[in-house]
């Protein structure tokens, strides 16, 4: 539970009796949409709830919620947010999964709509990103939230409303989430390890969560970095730092990085890593410029292909496979 949402949650708490069947969670990027839609539905699951109202976090119910497997309890979201399972780490399929909820996904709750509930309470349906819901797909679900069964309450996750269709948007009561002020922000994110919390709360414009994201992000880059620097490193356990964050980055990590290489070698200038400067000089010494020039080249090609690769994994190693190659010389 984020603590700029418990007031939100105490104040749903109170309306617990009269609340809507469907209730559309919505606030900008970063606020954390999913994370309170989630701590609301193990609210509304939970049977032994603190006098606030929220939820125990050790009764049967909150148990099987944190272990994501509560019977009366969906989460919809894009296959392409669902974790990977180890089937598919093993055998990745050639097709690229789903950014979207598809039609099939929103059909399929009728099923679990027809039958009773296990716990004899509530019923609960989470659709995050609402958004990533085509027209079709959405009047898919209109159906389910004209008459939803009693005890159901769906809870529709965005930081983009505006895509959901008027019809939707009238069903649902909305609930918006606000940011935190500044010094509860950075007290949150000084708690989760972030250093220079403020500096990068003002880069994600206020977001706690963005800004959480980016100070992990940057983790995983300097340890990339640190990775690079050695030619004899480990392909596969600096793939991993790649896989932490979108492709196009990891991949944008590379690019400045190779592009500091070729300019320590032509120039002598280096303009993304200063402070690595000795260490580019280095290694740029071994391989030849156009060398270093080709690799560039091929990193721009792989950042377009960056937003579709099939197999993230290989797509990392075999880039950072011909980076090694390419410095191994030195
Ligand atoms: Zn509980």
């Amino acid at each position: 539970m984020l603590s700029w949402h418990i007031n939100t949650l105490t104040e749903l708490a109170r309306q617990h009796g009269r609340l809507a069947q469907a209730l559309l969670v919505h606030g900008r990027e970063g606020v954390g949409q999913v994370e309170f839609a989630s701590a609301f539905s193990q609210q509304l699951l939970c049977e032994n709830p603190t006098k606030e109202g929220l939820a125990c976090g050790c009764c049967v119910a909150c148990n099987w919620f944190a272990l994501g497997n509560h019977p009366d309890f969906r989460l919809i979201q894009p296959e392409s947010m669902a974790p990977e399972t180890d089937d598919e780490a093993a055998a990745p399929k050639k097709e690229k999964k789903s950014a979207q909820i598809r039609i099939e996904q929103v059909r399929e709750l009728q099923d679990f709509l027809a039958v009773g509930t296990h716990r004899a309470g509530r019923r609960v349906i989470l659709l995050h990103p609402a958004d990533t819901m085509n027209a079709a797909t959405q009047n898919a679900l209109l159906k389910s939230l004209e008459e939803p069964p009693p005890g159901t309450v769906f809870l529709l996750a965005t930081s983009r409303p505006h895509r959901l269709l008027a019809t939707i948007r009238s069903r649902c009561r909305a609930i918006p989430l606000p940011f935190p002020d500044r010094p509860a922000a950075s007290g949150w994110l000084e708690q989760q390890g972030v250093a220079d919390a403020e500096t990068l709360l003002a880069l994600a414009g206020g977001a706690p969560l963005t800004a959480a994201r980016m100070a992990e992000s940057d983790a995983h880059r300097r340890r990339l970095i640190e990775q690079l620097r050695d030619a004899r490193f480990d392909v596969v356990s600096a793939c991993e730092h790649c896989l932490r964050v979108e492709p196009a980055e990891a991949v944008g990590w590379l690019q400045r990085w190779v592009y500091d290489l070729l300019s320590a070698r032509l120039s002598g200038k280096i303009r993304y890593h200063v402070e690595e400067t000795g260490t580019l000089e280095r290694l740029a010494a071994g391989p030849e410029p156009t060398a270093l020039a080709g690799f560039l080249r091929v990193l721009m090609s792989a950042r377009a292909l960056s937003q579709h690769p099939l197999n993230t994994r290989l797509f990392f190693e075999d880039l950072l496979f011909k980076y090694r190659d390419l410095i191994a010389a030195t």
